[in-house]
């Protein structure tokens, strides 16, 4: 098992905020052919507090066994908007009894929740774009801007081959509206390749996999897809516009894929 030790000193480009040579130098030493090789790379190249978001989805699980079975002094955290599915909670209950770990959790601001329910209804989702966005920036945006805030670092499970929309993914990447690098550590794996290590390690999975959810979100707006669709047809299948992402990955002055 191996032990890292995140206490050492940051380069001294990082001494204030990530400047665009800081960015540049560390994204240069972010490399590796496995997974677990890039996120010991960031570890080291990145002072202060790494975040890992996982929805508990087969490459999330996946990376949550790099950190925790390796002891990576990176948080684990995820985002309960209160719609997710009871096999989710069960998969998330899961982890924590494999690792002996609590993930911590980050919810919607109850004022604000309160206010977009009356407004757009309890399930306004489905009937405007526009309601939908709102949904998924009181129950997953703001809440991951909490998790994120102090943040240097910030991991996702996104692959390249997820869809045509994250094709352009890079290994690492700029936030530059919230200051920190964010690695995909999985970009080059496909759903195979995750769903084996996965298996191999007898990391927990969502039982819903089994039943045709490839991407599983929040419970009203995922669906089981059948043969041949792509695998986040599921996801606001109601939606057609080809781009359905919930907002997370995408910051108004340096859109990130998600
Ligand atoms: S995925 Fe659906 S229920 Fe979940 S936050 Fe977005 S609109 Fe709301």
């Amino acid at each position: 098992m191996l032990e890292r030790d995140s206490s050492q000193e940051p380069p001294s480009e990082w001494a204030g905020s990530l400047t665009p040579s800081a960015a540049e130098a560390a994204i240069a030493r972010i490399t590796g052919a496995t997974p677990l090789e890039r996120l010991i790379a960031l570890r080291e190249v990145v002072p202060g507090k790494i975040v890992f978001t996982t929805s508990f989805g087969i490459e999330d699980q996946a990376i949550s066994h790099f950190i925790l079975a390796n002891r990576l002094k990176i948080e684990v955290a995820t985002l309960d908007t209160g719609r997710l599915f009871p096999e989710t909670y069960e998969t998330w209950a899961r982890t924590e009894e494999k690792y002996g770990v609590r993930i911590r959790s980050f919810h919607p601001d109850p004022g604000a929740l309160s206010a977009m329910i009356h407004d757009a209804g309890v399930n306004g989702f489905y009937y405007s774009k526009e309601a939908r966005l709102g949904c998924c920036h009181v129950r997953k945006v703001e809440p991951l801007n909490r998790a994120l805030a102090g943040a240097r670092g910030w991991v996702t499970g996104l692959r390249a081959d997820q869809s045509a929309n994250r094709a352009s993914l890079e290994l690492v990447s700029v936030d530059a509206e919230r200051g920190l690098l964010k690695l995909n550590p999985l970009i080059d794996w496909t759903r195979d390749a995750a769903l084996a290590h996965a298996q191999a390690h007898q990391v927990p999975l969502n039982w819903l996999h089994g039943e045709g959810f490839l991407s599983i979100g929040c419970a009203p707006c995922t669906r089981a897809i059948a043969p041949g669709e792509s695998e986040r047809a599921g996801r606001w299948w109601w939606e057609d516009d080809g781009k359905k992402e919930c907002g997370l990955h995408h910051r108004r002055s340096a859109p990130v894929e998600s």
